[in-house]
């Protein structure tokens, strides 16, 4: 059973929803908890923080400084006895990584394969999508407005002015144990799979295990970077561990049930879009193909936050069965995100009036 620690008392959330949990720290085990940030959407990003006597351990950041000083702020009840001494990245998207650099004095641990990715999508990128999505809503041309409000959504909670990317002093591959005053993390990379350098964190003492964005709860999740079978296999790794508290990268705990559905998920998904795709259709036909289906609807993968995200995960499952994506190439290749992103986004706008 957890336990509020501290919450910041929205009862909204940063996209403007009723919260399905309270946001705030909450107590999993014996000094053990989870900063957890309803419902889970884009940049709703749950935090570890293990208190190690009279030390702590933070598991992930937050995408900008405003909401990790809250953090900060609202963990006093711990930080005061137990400062943080070590922080640990899960994976290398900006919303488990960019609040790095409030902890600039103590080691920073990730995989190799998360730190090489560390610059490749710099802050500068995000502040001008975030330009870029208040302009494009002015714009009334076919998916671009709709696009504007899409990419507008997802990044209006956060202030990315002042975000230096702090890379990680500290880099493994495989395995790596950290024991910090007595108490044992075992960090394993679990990766590729969502990004190329996913790890979960596991406390075997104390029955925890912190996934990162292998899982989420309430919330559909995307393979970045693929394979598939990868996030497939990390998620039957965190079963066998037999934890007693399973914290997601994003939404509420997750039992061992929420695991085995989303590994239904990807079930799912594979064997809807690989006759789809065999056929030659591009992804975008078939995730709404696949979005529209009866056994979707019918299923509880259709209750989850953003259904739209099968649109990524299709075109990293394209790649992996060597099918063309329709992805921009050569110079229109800069493109691609904002084109990707109109696509999902399209996705959105049919779901609403669909
Ligand atoms: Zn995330």
């Amino acid at each position: 059973m957890s336990r509020l620690i501290a919450g910041t008392g929205r009862k909204r959330t940063r996209l403007g929803d009723a919260t399905l949990f309270a946001e705030g720290l909450h107590e999993v085990a014996p000094n053990t908890f989870a900063w957890m940030v309803p419902n889970g959407s884009w940049g709703e990003t749950n935090l570890g923080l293990v208190r190690c006597g009279d030390q702590s351990v933070l598991i992930d950041t937050c995408w900008d400084l405003h909401f990790m000083r809250e953090v900060l702020q609202h963990a006093q009840p711990v930080l005061r006895h137990a400062p943080i001494r070590h922080v640990i990245n899960t994976h290398a998207d900006g919303d488990h990584w960019w609040g790095n650099q409030l902890f600039a004095q103590v080691p920073i641990t990730a995989t190799q394969a998360s730190a090489d990715q560390v610059h490749r999508h710099p802050p500068a990128q995000l502040r001008a999508l975030q330009l870029g999505a208040t302009l494009m809503q002015r714009l009334p041309v076919a998916q671009v407005d709709a696009l504007g409000r899409y990419m507008g959504d997802m990044l209006r909670p956060y202030r990315f002015q002042g975000v230096k990317v702090q890379a990680p002093t500290h880099t493994f591959s495989g395995e790596t144990t950290l024991d910090v005053g007595g108490v044992v993390l075992h960090l394993t990379e679990v990766g590729p799979g969502h990004t190329d350098g996913d790890c979960i964190v596991h406390l075997p003492q104390r029955g925890v295990v912190y996934t990162g964005d292998i899982l989420f709860v309430g919330v559909t999740p995307v393979a970045w970077a693929g394979p598939v079978s990868g996030i497939v296999a990390a998620l039957e790794r965190v079963l066998a561990l037999r934890p007693e508290v399973i914290v997601p990268g994003h939404g509420w705990l997750a039992s061992p049930a929420d695991v085995q559905l989303q590994i239904d998920y990807w079930d799912w998904a594979q064997s809807a879009l690989h006759p789809l795709a065999r056929t030659g259709m591009a992804p975008l036909q078939a995730s709404r193909e696949a979005l529209a289906s009866r056994t979707f609807n019918a299923s509880p993968f259709a209750g989850w936050i953003a259904p739209e995200r099968l649109f990524t995960s299709a075109c990293t499952l394209w790649r992996e069965w060597g099918v063309d994506t329709g992805a921009l190439a050569g110079p229109m290749a800069a493109l691609g995100a904002l084109d990707h992103f109109r696509k999902q986004a399209s996705l959105v706008s049919a779901a609403r009036t669909g």
